[in-house]
């Protein structure tokens, strides 16, 4: 029964631990105004940031550029060919301490239309799992959540105890404490009050 209830805390802490990981990623993605707000330190980057087909030219280094937030890495690159097409693909990963969603957004367009809007400045919700970065986010934040719950309920138990205590009650169950050194009600043996 006991590795029961220990396996079923653990179960708990680790969905719990996979909300957090969740609203890491999701509440600043869902309140930044602009792609500044997660991103903030460029990073030097070369080439596809995915695997794109066989036929796409090499990305342009003029139009490759990657930056990195606290939760967020954004990884963006271009192309366009002699008869103006327009190749481009981005990659935005999510998560902390480690990356556990990744977004991939790629399009061709023969030739890139004047009036249309650059596909790549649209930052989506990165919502394919990386298995590993989930996992261990989701233990961490499980083992503090359960760090706190022990704490949380350590310290309740504290401040019943001496709460009974000052009262001249039992300290465990919360009866009447007689001269007795033996609670008559529970049988716990605790010291006697001195008279
Ligand atoms: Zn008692």
């Amino acid at each position: 029964m006991r590795i029961l209830r220990w396996f079923l805390i653990g179960i708990v802490a680790l969905i719990g631990g996979a909300l957090v990981n969740e609203a890491v990623i999701r509440i600043p993605l869902s309140r930044a105004q602009s792609s500044s707000d997660l991103f903030s330190t460029p990073v030097h980057v070369r080439g596809w940031p995915m695997s794109v087909p066989s036929h796409w030219p090499p990305a342009d280094a003029a139009q490759t550029k990657a930056e990195k937030g606290i939760a967020f890495e954004r990884w963006v690159a271009r192309a366009i060919d002699a008869d103006h097409s327009y190749y481009a693909a981005q990659s935005i990963w999510a998560g902390w301490p480690l990356r556990a969603f990744v977004a991939e957004d790629s399009v061709e367009e023969h030739p890139l239309m004047p009036a249309s809007i650059d596909p790549m400045s649209i930052i989506r919700m990165p919502n394919k799992p990386l298995w590993a970065g989930l996992l261990a986010n989701s233990a961490l934040f499980g083992c503090v959540l359960w760090l706190l719950a022990v704490a949380g309920d350590r310290f309740t138990r504290y401040q019943i105890r001496s709460f009974r205590l000052r009262r001249h009650l039992c300290p465990s169950c919360g009866y009447p404490r007689g001269t007795s050194s033996i609670c008559t009600e529970c049988g716990v043996r605790h010291r006697p009050l001195a008279i």
